[in-house]
């Protein structure tokens, strides 16, 4: 990297970076029983990666349901106000106005995310209950089926043919009477189209991959992909589902997403939302590996994007590839607080 590179890298970071999915509740509700979490294990890479907005996505494994989704998912955003409570570093957000303060302030905004319905069972109501506690983005599903709708699978087709149920529906308009944020990451391609024909507010897709390069139901086609341009939505750019092959899993073919998105609905619809998962993977003992390779896929990490450090090797590469300041600052957070400052 030359001093003029090493420079933009450094002003461009500066304003801080917006990764709009992580799974971190989840992680602090398996270290329940351990203090200062964030502290010890996050805030060294959130720092060097000047990470300065999180979507925190509160997630229920399959071993907690049916019966203990809620409980789960209060336990997640517990564990994340105790966390942050009282913290110089850490804040939780709940509208435009705390994101944009924590940011002057130099602390990370959690903004509280949930990545499936689970936790509701089939009651309406508890979306008001979750919403007070400070979840302001819901997806309906995972890559499972559940009470709002099914899951885009790990395969070129397959998918259930159907869209929502009427629960998904009931779900989709109470986040927007609400203020809560519909995210569409993972929805089959029939829910998709549902909840775009439903919702009239810009929709968002806060972690996915293009099927130019990874042909899958959970990942995005061009059809798909220009439903959210037309609605001025924004896609946030996954970083482990790059490829099918572990060899193309690299930091370009990351950007290659970027560029497949902007070129087809313009640069004020593509961000982040990295999914790094790898520190959770590597917790698991090699049996729940294979699980996950025979349910899902095996994730192929990207060696110099694997956590939050690494958010200045994605700047350093933009400028690489020709991106210009203006370009890159939407992608690493302007896009998503236009996002913010519109819906939240
Ligand atoms: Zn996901």
């Amino acid at each position: 990297m030359n001093d003029s590179v090493n420079e933009r890298v450094e002003r461009l970071q500066s304003g801080g970076v917006v990764d709009m999915h992580f799974d971190l509740p989840m992680d602090l509700y398996e270290k329940r029983l351990r203090k200062d979490v964030l502290e010890t294990e996050f805030l060294s890479e959130f720092k060097a990666g000047n990470i300065s907005v999180i979507g925190a996505a509160i997630y229920i494994e399959d071993r907690y349901l049916p019966q203990n989704g809620l409980f789960v998912a209060l336990d997640q955003i517990a564990r994340l106000h105790a966390e942050t409570t009282g913290s110089e570093r850490f804040v939780i957000c709940k509208n435009y106005r705390e994101i944009q303060s924590a940011r002057e302030t130099g602390r990370v905004a959690f903004l509280i995310t949930m990545e499936g319905v689970e936790p509701l069972g089939t009651d309406l109501n508890q979306i008001r209950v979750l919403y007070e506690l400070g979840v302001r983005s819901i997806g309906l599903t995972h890559a499972r089926t559940n009470a709002a709708g099914h899951g885009g699978i790990f395969a070129a087709s397959g998918s259930p043919t159907e869209g929502l149920t009427v629960f998904g529906r009931e779900i989709v308009r109470e986040c927007e009477t609400l203020g809560v944020i519909v995210d569409l990451a993972h929805i089959n391609p029939a829910g998709f189209e549902e909840i775009i024909s439903i919702t009239t507010k810009p929709p968002i897709v806060s972690h996915t991959n293009v099927r130019r390069f990874y042909d899958i139901e959970r990942n995005i086609n061009d059809e798909q992909i220009k439903m959210i341009g037309e609605r001025r939505g924004v896609i946030g750019v996954n970083s482990i589902l790059v490829s099918p092959l572990e060899g193309e899993s690299t930091l370009d073919r990351y950007v290659d997403h970027i560029e497949h998105i902007a070129n087809l609905i313009g640069i004020d619809s593509v961000g982040i939302g990295f999914d790094f998962f790898e520190f959770i993977y590597r917790q698991w003992p090699k049996s729940r590996q294979k699980e996950l390779a025979a349910k899902f896929t095996t994730p192929h990490f990207i060696p110099d994007l694997t956590n939050h450090s690494h958010a200045r090797n994605l700047t350093c590469r933009l400028i690489q590839r020709g991106f210009s300041d203006v370009d890159i600052e939407k992608i690493l957070r302007g896009n998503w607080l236009r996002i913010f400052e519109e819906l939240l």
